[in-house]
């Protein structure tokens, strides 16, 4: 394949578990690490979106198992992801002095404000890094979507999928010695072969609309910058 040239707009796709660094609530090790890197990437020019999930706090699903309703379930999952957005703010704007605004699909106005996407392209064209909170809004959904969704609407890229691991593999390399990572792979063979790289519904729009997809280990210093630069790192996933 032909190298890529770097990025001008990417929408970052972090899951909530990483935030909470394994447990219950914010890492803030981890939440520094992430707004250095970002911090990092936008100081180079290049406008950052991000989308955290709420994971380290509530998952609807999970909710629903011990017998909640699920769709109070997923208003109390995304929730949780603004607290995620607000912490990610904090460190970026006090920490890094970059300039940041959490817009959430759910109004509150005294935390954040409305999701109003040309409002964000706007925030993003003056170097700001805009937090989109809450998911898409609506129940059954997730912030893979959510990630998906804003990375079309407000026009980004790439979909940059930030993970534990260090992309997509042939098995999930936690439990399957023998997996290998794909460095490059279509949205069709992630389908056919059933790989878990987001969720159905995410992966879906993004194969629809020919959305690339990068799927790398955040925990790798520097990652970010490398995936915006269009350093061949982790899974490259493109139609
Ligand atoms: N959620 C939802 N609609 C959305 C986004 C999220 O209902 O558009 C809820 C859902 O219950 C989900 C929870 O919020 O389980 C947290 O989001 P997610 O599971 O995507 O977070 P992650 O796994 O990335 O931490």
């Amino acid at each position: 394949a032909t190298p890529r040239p770097g990025f001008r707009r990417v929408l970052l796709k972090l899951g909530g578990e990483m935030f909470g660094g394994g447990g219950l609530g914010v890492d803030p090790t981890v939440v520094q690490t992430v707004a250095r890197q970002i911090a990092e990437v936008v100081s180079s020019g290049v406008q950052v979106a991000v989308v955290i999930g709420g994971g380290n706090f509530f998952r609807g699903a999970e909710l629903q198992q011990g017998g909640m309703d699920r769709s109070r379930a997923d208003y109390m999952g995304m929730l949780a992801t603004v607290m995620n957005c607000l912490a990610l703010q904090d460190f970026l704007e006090r920490s890094h002095g970059i300039d940041t605004r959490v817009q959430t699909a759910i109004t509150m106005g005294q935390v954040a404000e409305a999701y109003i996407p040309r409002r964000a392209m706007r925030h993003l064209e003056k170097g700001r890094v805009v937090i989109f909170g809450a998911g898409v809004g609506m129940p059954y959904f997730s912030t893979d979507t959510a990630g998906a969704q804003r990375a079309l609407e407000i026009g980004c890229d790439a979909l940059l999928l930030a993970k534990g691991v260090d992309g997509v593999y042939t098995a999930d390399p936690k439990t399957d010695p023998d997996a290998t990572l794909f460095t490059e792979i279509t949205h069709r063979q992630v389908l056919e072969r059933g790989l878990k790289v987001a969720d159905a519904t995410a992966f879906s729009l993004c194969m629809d609309n020919r959305m690339p997809i990068i799927v790398f280990n955040l925990l790798t210093e520097g990652n970010i910058a490398r995936a915006v630069r269009g350093e061949r790192i982790g899974t490259l996933v493109t139609t």
